[in-house]
């Protein structure tokens, strides 16, 4: 978005492309708060709205908001987000893809996970060849990217200094990825890990769910294939399946690790999975 004059966030509620949030959302300020307003949000946009304003952890949101007002030179021009990244995709999704956290410059500007950085380039064009978004590149809240069946998150919602979120906020943060996966059980069929960090986030909340967890946790790797199976009595749908994939970080690409192709077997296989 187009603004010379910087701010630290978009004040919800006022026109920002797909902003869930208004000036009324209930804001988070603690653990206990986010607990709280993710357990009673009651459906995948109001839970998407209070994670967009949630302010529960001081690190993050002075980082994110510094990094708004600073702006990489590049980006001068624009007006940064500056909130956390609420999930976002189909509110009827089959498959839910967990990354680690926004990137500085990435989605903590354009408001949209995985939007306008390096890491989405690859993942958003993998998942078109796939059949699961509409189009190749996701550059921006307005682009007109939608997907397919599919939901994006991230296990931490604020960008995090040196993409290093600490083990505290990955808790603090938790409840709002448990509401996420209750929310979404009704469709949820398959979720593609993008690296170690996601996988080892989204174990336990599998637990909190509903779902019986193997023992010992299943080993992260890319194209790792677990399905879990929801506990007696539980809400959860019957089988849940879990895929591994390498993160499509900068360092991944250039190095080889990860490949186009290798994006693309993982989410070809997670839209079989899904049916
Ligand atoms: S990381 Fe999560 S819990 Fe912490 S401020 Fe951001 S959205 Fe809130």
């Amino acid at each position: 978005m187009a603004n010379d004059t910087p701010q630290p966030f978009v004040p919800p509620g006022t026109g920002w492309p797909g902003d869930p949030a208004t000036a009324a959302t209930p804001v988070a300020h603690s653990a206990a708060e986010v607990a709280a307003l993710a357990a009673s949000a009651g459906s995948l946009h109001e839970l998407a709205a209070r994670e967009s304003v949630c302010r529960a952890c001081p690190r993050l949101v002075r980082w994110r908001e510094d990094v708004a007002l600073t702006r990489r030179r590049s980006f001068q021009h624009e007006t940064y987000w500056g909130r956390p990244i609420p999930g976002w995709g189909d509110d009827h999704a089959a498959i839910l893809i967990l990354g680690l956290a926004p990137a500085a410059h990435g989605g903590n500007r354009t408001g949209r996970v995985f939007t306008g950085d390096r890491s989405g380039d690859w993942l958003f064009a993998s998942l078109w060849r796939c059949g699961l978004a509409v189009q190749p590149e996701s550059v921006s809240a307005d682009d007109g990217q939608r997907l397919i069946g599919t939901r994006t998150a991230a296990a931490v919602r604020c960008a995090p200094p040196d993409n290093k979120p600490e083990p505290a906020e990955r808790d603090t943060c938790a409840p709002w990825l448990t509401a996420e996966l209750r929310e979404m059980s009704g469709d949820l069929r398959v979720v593609v890990c993008l690296g170690h960090f996601a996988w080892q986030a989204l174990w336990p909340q599998l637990g909190v769910v509903g779902y019986s967890l193997p023992r010992p946790r299943p080993v992260f790797g890319h194209g790792a294939e677990v399905t879990v199976r929801a506990a007696d009595g539980g809400d959860a749908p019957p089988t849940l399946t879990v895929l591994g994939c390498y993160h499509p970080s900068q360092q991944n690409t250039f190095t080889g690790r990860v490949t186009a192709a290798m994006l693309d077997n993982v989410f070809s296989r997670a839209r079989e999975l899904s049916g």
